[in-house]
């Protein structure tokens, strides 16, 4: 097995050791079953990268030891950065888009409540919300040994997202769609630095939805003939682009 690789804060590290209780103990002891005398690698949010050995397995806590660090090579830097724009679905359906989601090297996600979207976000929720959905996408990093954590912002619907758009290619997954394939735009383009990709919600995208994004610059593109879950799109959308631009 290959050595794992832990997020970890800078400030964990300490005279050549780094220290762990909580999550990162659970993941590494719990979990993975390492012991003392297994090596790890840690990543911290300067982009530096440690090797060590498990010196000393507590009952809450383990300590392991520094043998090396550098700084980390900028990790897929040529791949472009993947936002997804994804409408709100129904029930947990957005835990597996985040989850399956910063596996597959989204560089963020902007959430926004489709004008067809079953789910609604108040207000009040929205503080509880974020934290909750940046937890997973945290988790999910440290799971997969990326560096780095997608962010996870709240947008309240496609105006305010199509408004906040800056990426170089724009991409709207549109099941009217009928002229545009996806293999064909992503044919004609040159890797772009960065792309956005919105998907609509289990209803679908309002055709004022669409008209907004398509005057943002976004490009509808189709999936094929058949209607894709909103969770199934997002999460081949980020394989394809990967695929196509990324590193795998
Ligand atoms: N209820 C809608 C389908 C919504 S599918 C209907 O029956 O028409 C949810 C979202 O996934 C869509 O809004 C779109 O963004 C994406 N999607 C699913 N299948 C797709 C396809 N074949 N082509 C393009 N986008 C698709």
């Amino acid at each position: 097995m290959s050595t794992r690789r832990f997020m970890i804060s800078s400030r964990a590290i300490r005279d050549g050791y780094a220290s762990f209780d909580g999550d990162i103990y659970n993941h590494m002891v719990r979990v993975l079953r390492l012991g003392t005398g297994d090596t790890v690698q840690l990543a911290d949010e300067k982009g530096m990268v440690y090797s060590g050995t498990i010196d000393q397995v507590a009952k809450e806590w383990v300590a392991v030891k520094i043998t090396s660090s550098s700084s980390a090579p900028p990790s897929d830097s040529t791949a472009p950065r993947i936002t997804i724009c994804q409408a709100l679905p129904k029930g947990d359906k957005i835990d597996l888009i985040l989850q399956k989601g910063t596996e597959l090297g989204a560089h963020d996600f902007w959430l926004f409540g489709g004008r067809r979207s079953v789910a609604k976000l108040r207000d009040d929720q929205q503080e509880s919300k974020l934290e909750r959905w940046n937890r997973i996408t945290a988790e999910a990093s440290r799971q997969c040994g990326r560096p780095g954590i997608p962010e996870v912002s709240w947008r309240p619907s496609a105006v305010e997202a199509a408004n906040d758009t800056e990426q170089e290619l724009r991409l709207i997954l549109w099941e009217g769609e009928r002229e545009n394939s996806l293999k064909d735009v992503l044919s004609a383009s040159g890797k772009p630095t960065s792309v956005i990709v919105a998907i609509g919600p289990e209803g679908g995208f309002d055709p004022l939805e669409v008209r907004h994004f398509s005057q943002h610059g976004f490009l509808p593109v189709s999936l094929g003939s058949r209607i894709l879950r909103t969770e199934t799109a997002s999460i081949a959308i980020l394989a394809i682009i990967q695929y196509m631009w990324g590193e795998m």
